[in-house]
């Protein structure tokens, strides 16, 4: 609570920026630069919207109308979000944001709305300061990835993962299953909790399953409370069951659809204050899969489709003004492999998941948390995610998992 209060006082801020940019807007002057359109000040997710929440409806209006109204009108300083009605060109204004409220809805027959969230501001200063700047988390969940799949003689070309394990380490066998099923609801809770299914709870992709471990961001929130969290993701879990309890931001994008999420992550990097940590999650390798063969030109063409998702996100990163000045470990994790065309079972292929771990893409200053290829030395899953970022915010870790003895700062 303290927080979103903090946040709608940095939005009240930001809007009195806006009503000037708005203002030079309606006054151009030959020979000005352009001002930005106040849409500039709004992430905007298509084909969803806030369920209920609205305050005020205005009609025979435009995107930009919509985000100038919620921006500039000081009888609105409530207002940090807003849905389009993008057939009959109406918008609702909002006080509320998706996290508020559990998360946007994006089912509507016919999608026939966008939903637009005020930036907050510059963003809420990262508190976790190291020696070599302030320390964020930038986690890319790549659903049914196979370890194997990635860097093979007859793998396709994957610039943005082979810059990452380049500079710094790669895990091509990570041990998902075992004592679980090769399923996403139990593969990604072991990732986010450090623990196995039995610990964790969400045993299989029952969404109604909650997860009964502390959540990896979470541990980050409780030990820095102006910690801010976020998460995009199109599959209903990975935004449920399995989000952090205390989210920040939390961007449901539609089915299948890469470029938005990738699209969110990319304005949250463009903040002057990112989130501490974000989690990114890539679908189509896995939702498209008709062959989890890492050979399969097919499974092989999404997982290029989704390295170049990936570039942009990483172009982002470092476009960063500040990037050099902050270390940014980026965790690249995968819930489980596959056979044939499925997975679940306790073959080799389908326990065979994915880590790449950095702190120095595109920073080489960085003192590398990890370096080559880690996959001679077992690593079972409930290590490969958790128990490195906590020891790379120089936190306790008290889960059943252990981070891989090559890896630490020291
Ligand atoms: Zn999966």
């Amino acid at each position: 609570m303290t927080l979103i209060l903090s946040l709608k006082r940095q939005a009240a801020a930001l809007r009195a920026l806006g009503a000037a940019l708005a203002l030079a807007a309606l006054a151009p002057v030959a020979g000005a630069q352009t001002a930005p359109s106040p849409l500039a000040s709004f992430t905007r997710t298509i084909n969803a919207a806030i369920s209920g929440y609205n305050r005020e409806h205005l009609t025979a209006v435009t995107p930009e109308a919509c985000a100038a109204a919620c921006l500039n009108d000081s009888r609105k300083s409530w207002c940090v979000s807003f849905d389009f009605y993008k057939n009959a060109q109406q918008c609702d204004l909002s006080d509320k944001r998706a996290a508020d409220v559990g998360g946007l809805k994006t089912d509507y027959a016919g999608n026939p709305y966008d939903h637009y969230s005020l930036i907050p501001g510059p963003g809420v200063p990262n508190p976790i300061v190291g020696p070599n700047g302030r320390k964020h988390v930038l986690v890319v969940g790549i659903d049914g990835l196979r370890g194997d799949a990635l860097f093979c003689a007859g793998c396709v070309a994957t610039p943005a993962l082979s810059a990452l394990a380049g500079s710094g380490a790669f895990h091509g066998n990570v041990l998902a299953g075992g004592s679980q099923a090769t399923l996403s609801g139990p593969g990604w809770g072991t990732l986010f909790t450090g623990f196995w299914a039995d610990q964790h709870g969400v045993t299989s992709n029952d969404i109604a399953l909650p997860l009964k471990k502390p959540h990896l961001f979470d541990r980050i929130k409780t030990a820095y409370p102006t910690a801010t969290v976020a998460v995009v993701g199109d599959w209903a879990n990975i935004t449920g069951n399995l989000k952090p309890a205390g989210a920040d931001f939390v961007v449901a994008n539609a089915a299948k659809n890469s470029q938005q999420a990738t699209n969110a992550v990319k304005g949250w990097l463009s903040w002057t204050n990112p989130p501490t940590a974000i989690f990114y999650y890539l679908h189509n390798v896995d939702i498209h899969a008709a062959s989890y063969d890492p050979f399969n030109a097919y499974y092989q063409s999404k997982i290029a489709g989704e390295d170049a998702q990936i570039q942009q996100v990483l172009d982002a990163l470092a476009a960063r003004p500040t990037y050099a000045a902050e270390e940014w470990l980026i965790v690249v994790v995968s819930d489980h492999g596959g056979t044939g065309s499925g997975h679940g079972g306790q073959s080799a292929g389908e326990r065979d998941a994915t880590l790449i771990l950095t702190n120095s893409y595109r920073n080489p200053t960085k003192p590398a948390y990890c370096q080559g290829d880690l996959t001679g030395t077992t690593l079972p899953q409930t290590g490969a995610l958790t128990p490195h970022v906590l020891d790379f915010l120089g936190l306790p870790n008290d889960t059943a998992g252990t981070k891989h003895p090559a890896c630490g700062q020291h």
